[in-house]
């Protein structure tokens, strides 16, 4: 009976999230932009993240991890690089934020484990913050050919086990839940699914953009602009901001001003990748079904909806305890941690043609500017002490001495 009742909810889920949303609007009126894109994301019965699998060819959207294990590996390089030029403290915790199916974390413990010697005896240990158990699922296949256990009840840790390179893995739900120590935390592709608010200039000031039932087709939902100021108009908006339409994510604002404060007491860095800008596009919320744009209040929880990450915004928020590095292009970044020479190395030693087709050709979708090379930014927050010495050193002349930031120094 249970199980028919699971299959009844599935088949209900395509517009039950729509239906929930209608009720609530004729209830209470309409609702935030943020609101809309928090329940059609991450609702706990029909979320989008929730249900679906929808990363890699078959899904709605394939990231770099994805597509190229050089990717991850060169991203462990800088994890570790990191972690040397700290100090090597005796503890490393490795964070990421929204893994997805895991593939980035994957790739960077094999690095891991490339570089045991380096590594020494150091308690490194590996924490994951995810909303989905669906993905939760994935992950730990992915991580440690399930060798996890689910917690009981409501527990900070939803899930536990070791990695298939002996290392301690943990699930949470919430940041604030991971032990506080010497932490890397990295965020792919995460801060854009962090839900945004949107507002629109008008003759009498900003107003907030909200969702709203279609009064044409009751089932269908609209953009409307709020007759009278809300609060988050009220909050949100900086007094010299001269764009007609912005786009703020307060919830991401949040989360980095948490990673941040970590990274000023705990030590540590973190590396945010994603598409955006600095505090210059207007309207970029978007929706993604089958690799396609999709119209963003159409069958809500069916399709992945974005936003670009404002990184000024980021940085405004970090405050001044930390030290913010970035955004630069991903091609960029790459070309600094080396991803030539290693192309080379992975060419020098496939025999086979297709796979070196495949590996050029994946190189190429990472870093060619008309592709992701230029989508795509890294923006870094570290420890203030990171670049003490070098803010110390005569202005300008020496490299940035931090990994992908500046080229990389490989003695
Ligand atoms: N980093 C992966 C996946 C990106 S998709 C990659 O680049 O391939 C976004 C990820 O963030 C998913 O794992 C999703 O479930 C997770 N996520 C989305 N909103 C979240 C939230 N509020 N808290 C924690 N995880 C979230």
């Amino acid at each position: 009976e249970q199980s028919i009742s699971v299959l009844k909810r599935r088949l209900e889920s395509n517009s039950s999230i729509r239906k929930h949303l209608i009720s609530k609007i004729t209830a209470t009126g309409p609702i935030s932009v943020a609101e809309y894109m928090r329940e059609a994301l991450t609702n706990p019965v029909a979320g989008y993240y929730v249900k679906n699998d929808m990363l890699g060819a078959g899904g709605d959207f394939i990231t770099s991890p994805e597509i190229s294990q050089i990717f991850g590996e060169l991203l462990g390089v800088w994890c570790v690089s990191e972690w040397m030029a700290a100090g090597k403290s005796n503890m490393f915790q490795l964070v990421e934020l929204g893994p997805g199916r895991g593939s980035l974390a994957s790739d960077i413990l094999r690095v891991f484990s490339q570089l045991k010697t380096v590594l020494g005896e150091t308690d490194i240990s590996v924490h994951l913050v995810e909303v989905s158990p669906k993905l939760s699922q994935f992950q730990a296949e992915c991580l440690t050919g399930d060798n996890t256990q689910p917690s009981d009840g409501d527990q900070p840790v939803y899930r536990s086990g070791t990695t298939r390179t002996g290392l301690p893995i943990y699930w949470y739900r919430r940041i604030e839940d991971i032990p506080r120590g010497f932490s890397v935390f990295l965020a792919h592709e995460f801060f854009d699914a962090i839900p945004i608010h949107k507002f629109q200039r008008t003759e009498k000031g900003w107003r907030e953009v909200m969702v709203d039932i279609d009064p044409e087709s009751p089932d269908k939902l609209r953009f409307v602009v709020s007759h009278s100021p809300t609060l988050a108009s009220s909050i949100l908006i900086q007094k010299d901001e001269n764009r007609q339409h912005v786009e703020v994510c307060p919830e991401g604002g949040v989360i980095v001003q948490k990673l941040a404060n970590r990274i000023a007491e705990d030590g540590g860095a973190a590396l945010i990748v994603d598409y955006g800008h600095d505090g210059t596009k207007t309207d970029t919320f978007r929706g993604f079904k089958g690799h396609q744009l999709h119209n963003v209040l159409d069958a809500p929880g069916m399709a992945d909806l974005t936003a670009d990450v404002d990184f000024s915004y980021l940085r405004k928020m970090t405050g001044t305890e930390v030290t913010c590095l970035g955004p630069i292009t991903q091609r960029s970044f790459l070309k600094n941690m080396g991803i030539d020479s290693r192309l080379q190395v992975l060419l020098r030693n496939c025999p086979d043609p297709s796979t070196r087709a495949q590996l050029v050709h994946s190189y190429d979708m990472l870093i060619n500017p008309d592709k992701m090379g230029h989508r795509f930014q890294f923006f870094s927050v570290l420890n203030r002490g990171r670049l003490a010495q070098y803010r110390g050193m005569q202005k300008n002349t020496a490299p940035l001495p931090v990994a992908g930031f500046a080229e990389l120094d490989i003695q």
